[in-house]
């Protein structure tokens, strides 16, 4: 087809043409709108939206944000934030470490969108790689650590600290409240512990000396933390410490890092009840905090106490290994306020890098960078000592030294600075200088040039390399073998490698093959120009504690992003540092907590909470200390006010909040959302709005202004940071004036403030935050709005379209939805014995992503096309939707027996279609191609429908064994 040229006049705006990204990022045209609305039945897009959005409720003006631009100008406009951070080679260590991502991850795992793109893995059957990946990760970590079982990743190593201190405090016999942290942890790690520890009554004791600590260990406690190596750097022999914690019938907790594990005898080994740590340093950049996967390992008596997820091996229908995720009973979304944690989104697309990272160097070749960097280690301190400064702690370490440096400290740093190299200034009088992966011959000699005083001669590498020297105390070598599964051993070779990551992709269902319709998780285009800036140096080399003249590029993109994301809320103040939608909610409750407090208000600590919440709603309230009442919902799905009224009266005197999600995850705009707000607030109580939700309200609607006081944002779903399986996110918390003053601080980074840090580093997931940046300066405020409207259009026409064949549960009085609606198939059961998962199963037969399954309402779908989707891509899953519906009929109409059916077999694999006799009572054509467009582009399921109550009977997280894998 030949384009027409522009028309002469037009002006040189549009040929310019600064809006272009917005018609790549929204899928529906001009023509397809107007068809849409057609069938609709309302004459406008605007039209539609008064009719959904309720008035009282719109927005008063429109947002304030900069003009949108095109991709290479945002790059470019970007670049030049970027260019304000400073590159220095960082040595500061203190739980982040150079590492050297290897290229054919970086490029086919980081860079890929078949990785990046994909959901968490709920569906087993379509999400048989990435578990794989995972799978491996947990064993890497079990290998590594000592430990019986560990889960499929932690937010970052400070979390999964304070995560392992409520596991232990619920797992162990000992009653005492006293959790006892060395003095040498990670100083980070230490803040989240009290941050976390305050809310539920739990005493934290640090020990900074050998005295205090015996003392301690001698007194009360259910747990202790140890860093090992320690956070100086000193490698301990912890086995009659961790006696005398278990003679108290306490846990021993170790944060530990995974590359000296390679080289010292595990914490499995000497009795860790609970390891963590962060697998950072296994080929994912500092990116200033992240994101990386943290991860926790335990005995095997804490496993269904186990927080985050976990990823089994199970069997499907015809008796093949398949994985899934394991004992789900014990997370939140099914505990609610019984839970013990909320994570939800966790690090999974770190967690496969980590674990390819292990595959790609196997046993031997992390040995070997963990030797070169403990010689390195011994060979710097070895020169120090020559040039005069002895490194403390009784002569051991791995990669880090501590040097008492004491009045020196200051001009020493200054000096490494102005060489380009930053050190950790710890304990007011030391020096500490981690080693890592990238250290190289030169910055050693550089290090000693920063020490050496005028006219010092420096050591040479080759005489202090003498002997071989090692700081590694005889007594902690390791012995046991570890990572001796083939996967470890394998795929070594870049070829091997590429194919291996490959085979695994392959199997799975991503955004890059077709739309993942999926209710709450606003599954959107991750555009590429947002991924792009993830990878530069300039973002993904800093470290989160580098001197803040250093971080002044992400000092400015962290402004100007709250300042849009304040735009777009109606809030007054926003914090980036949560790094999940889950965490936003803790630092958002914890700051309704805190403005209580401070008015001598403490005992108000009821947080009321709809039935139809999401399950980290009241896990997060549990988690501050809140009690969670639960208050009903109406027949239209919508909160019922009466019963809220009542037990806003009931409660009155000790109301905290209300937690609410708008549009509800009913997707509905309840029309007397304000009403519920002023109500709460003339009890007294505060609003929180889930902000999930809001790919129904940026542009349209602002939480901030109708009356919620604190929300939090999940920027990976509403603002483009693409899912990878099941994070990273990131989870701003939001909140109006006068709460401003209780967002959370981070006193590690010199930033203290009322309410503690609630991550590990104070921007949370920091280099992901350039992917919302870019969305929102390519967007501007009408393509935002624009894209809003659309998603609102799309579920709508999906709504109406599906009307006669599975109706939408829940609407509002005109008939309408919001951003996603719910099909109710609860009625199938009755006539045919289909239950929604089936339909779900057989929707992998026709290439789609299922929809949420059964959230919030049993036995539904969810379904949310968002703005991205094109209309030829709505038409298909609504053509695969009706003919399911027609294979229902079959059923129901006795054509086919309630039993075996093209549902309840779903999903076919080839090899099952392929092999022996056919004697099911339908074709295999219907089977594997039940709409013609399938013969042109199918995807086959790995396995069939997988056995999950095999799976949590016969728990097994590991590699599967040898024979099985082989075969
Ligand atoms: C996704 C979601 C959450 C949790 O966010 P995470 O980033 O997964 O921790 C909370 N509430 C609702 C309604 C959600 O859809």
């Amino acid at each position: 087809m030949l384009m027409s040229p522009p028309a002469p006049v037009a002006s040189l705006e549009a040929l310019e043409n600064p809006g272009e990204f917005i018609p790549r990022h929204i899928g529906i045209d001009a023509a397809d709108e107007a068809l849409m609305l057609s069938v609709i039945g309302e004459a406008s897009r605007a039209a539609l939206i008064n009719s959904i959005v309720p008035r009282a409720i719109a927005r008063a003006k429109p947002m304030d944000l900069p003009a949108p631009v095109t991709e290479a100008a945002a790059l470019a406009e970007l670049k030049v934030i970027a260019g304000k951070n400073q590159v220095l080679k960082s040595f500061i260590g203190q739980g982040y470490y150079g590492t050297h991502t290897p290229g054919v991850i970086l490029r086919n795992i980081l860079e890929n969108p078949a990785w990046y793109t994909a959901y968490t893995p709920y569906q087993a059957e379509i999400s048989q790689g990435r578990m794989e990946a995972l799978v491996n990760f947990q064993t890497m970590v079990c290998d590594l650590t000592g430990m019986p079982i560990a889960n499929a990743s932690m937010l970052d190593e400070a979390t999964a600290a304070a995560e392992a201190m409520t596991l232990a405090r619920r797992s162990v016999k000992s009653k005492s409240q006293r959790i006892v942290l060395a003095g040498d942890l990670h100083p980070q790690t230490i803040e989240v512990i009290q941050t976390r520890a305050a809310p539920i009554g739990i005493e934290v004791l640090i020990a900074n000396s050998q005295q205090e600590w015996e003392a301690a260990l001698a007194g009360d406690l259910f747990a202790a933390v140890i860093q090992y190596p320690a956070s100086s750097g000193w490698i301990a022999d912890w086995k009659a410490d961790v006696e005398a914690i278990h003679a108290k019938q306490a846990a021993a907790i170790v944060a530990t890092d995974l590359l000296a594990l390679t080289l010292l005898t595990p914490p499995g080994e000497w009795g860790a009840d609970i390891v963590v740590g962060n697998s950072q340093r296994f080929g994912m950049p500092m990116g200033a905090g992240g994101p990386h996967a943290a991860f926790m390992a335990c005995r095997d008596e804490f496993k269904r106490s186990l927080p985050g997820r976990l990823v089994g091996v199970s069997v499907d229908v015809h008796g093949k290994p398949a994985y899934r995720l394991a004992l789900q009973t014990r997370e939140q979304h099914i505990r609610r306020e019984k839970a013990t944690s909320n994570i939800c989104t966790a690090q999974v697309l770190p967690a496969v890098i980590a674990s390819m990272y292990a595959v790609y160097h196997g046993p031997e070749g992390l040995k070997r960078i963990a030797q070169r960097v403990a010689r390195y280690t011994a060979i710097l301190s070895r020169g120090l000592a020559q040039l005069g400064y002895a490194a403390t702690h009784h002569d051991t370490a791995f990669d880090t030294l501590s040097l008492h440096t004491k009045e020196a400290t200051n001009s020493i740093a200054a000096r490494a600075v102005s060489k380009g190299v930053n050190l950790r200034k710890a304990w007011d009088e030391y020096l500490c200088i981690s080693l890592d992966e990238t250290t190289t011959r030169a910055d050693v000699e550089l290090i000693w040039s920063i020490f050496a005083k005028d006219g010092q001669p420096l050591p040479s590498i080759a005489a202090m390399d003498e002997g071989r020297p090692s700081l590694i105390p005889e007594s902690q070598l390791r012995t046991s073998p570890y990572l001796t599964h083939p996967v470890f051993n394998t795929h070594h070779s870049e070829t091997a490698m590429l194919r291996y990551i490959r085979s695994l992709s392959d199997k799975d269902l991503a955004l890059d093959r077709s739309m993942i319709p999926l209710g709450s998780c606003t599954m959107k285009l991750n555009a590429t120009s947002e991924m792009i800036p993830i990878t530069w140096p300039e973002f993904a080399n800093m470290h989160p504690f580098a001197p803040a003249s250093q971080l002044q590029g992400y000092a400015e993109l962290d402004q100007q992003l709250r300042d849009w994301l304040c735009q777009a809320t109606g809030y007054a103040g926003i914090s980036l540092q949560p790094n999940a939608g889950s965490q936003g909610e803790y630092a958002g409750l914890l700051a309704i907590k805190a403005f209580h407090e401070s008015r001598g208000e403490a005992h108000r600590n009821i947080c009321l909470i709809p039935s139809s919440a999401h399950g980290t709603n009241p896990a997060s309230a549990q988690m501050v200390g809140l009690q969670v009442v639960v208050t009903h919902c109406d027949e239209q799905g919508n909160v019922d006010m009466d019963d809220l009224r009542a037990k806003c009266e009931q409660h009155s005197a000790n109301l905290s909040c209300i937690m609410i999600t708008y549009p509800s995850t009913h997707g509905v705009f309840e029309t007397q959302v304000k009403e519920l707000c002023e109500l709460v607030h003339s009890h007294g109580g505060r609003v929180y709005v889930d902000g999930a939700n809001m790919n129904a309200l940026v542009g349209v609607a602002a939480p901030g202004e109708f009356g919620g006081d604190v929300s939090h944002l999940n920027l990976h779903k509403t603002f483009c940071i693409p899912h990878g399986g099941g994070g990273p996110g990131v989870g701003p918390v939001c909140v109006v004036e006068d709460l401003v003053p209780f967002l959370p601080g981070h006193a590690t980074a010199g930033d203290a403030r009322k309410v503690g840090a609630i991550s590990a580093a104070p921007l949370g997931n920091a280099a992901v935050l350039p992917i919302s940046w870019m969305y929102i300066r390519m967007m501007g405020e009408s393509g935002l709005k624009a894209a809003t409207e659309t998603a609102i259009l799309s579920a709508n026409y999906i709504s109406t379209r599906l009307r006669d064949h599975f109706p939408t549960l829940y609407a509002s009085a005109n008939g309408h939805v919001a951003h996603e609606c719910i099909l109710d198939l609860r009625s199938l059961k009755e006539s045919s014995g289909v239950m929604a998962e089936d339909v779900a199963k057989r929707l992998i037969d026709y290439g789609f992503h299922a929809p949420t399954l059964s959230f919030p309402v049993p036995n539904t779908l969810m379904v949310e096309p968002t703005e991205s989707e094109s209309l030829f891509e709505l038409e298909r899953f609504i053509d695969a939707m009706i003919a399911i519906r027609e294979e229902i009929r079959q059923i129901e109409d006795g054509r086919l027996p309630q039993d075996d059916n093209p549902l309840k077999n779903a999903p076919h694999t080839a090899e099952a279609l392929l092999s022996g006799e056919w004697s099911r009572p339908y074709s295999r054509e219907l089977a594997a191609y039940p709409v013609p467009a399938l013969r042109r582009n199918k995807y086959w399921s790995p396995i069939g429908r997988v056995d999950n109550v095999y799976g949590d009977r016969n728990l097994f997280c590991s590699c599967v064994p040898v024979e099985d894998y082989e075969s």
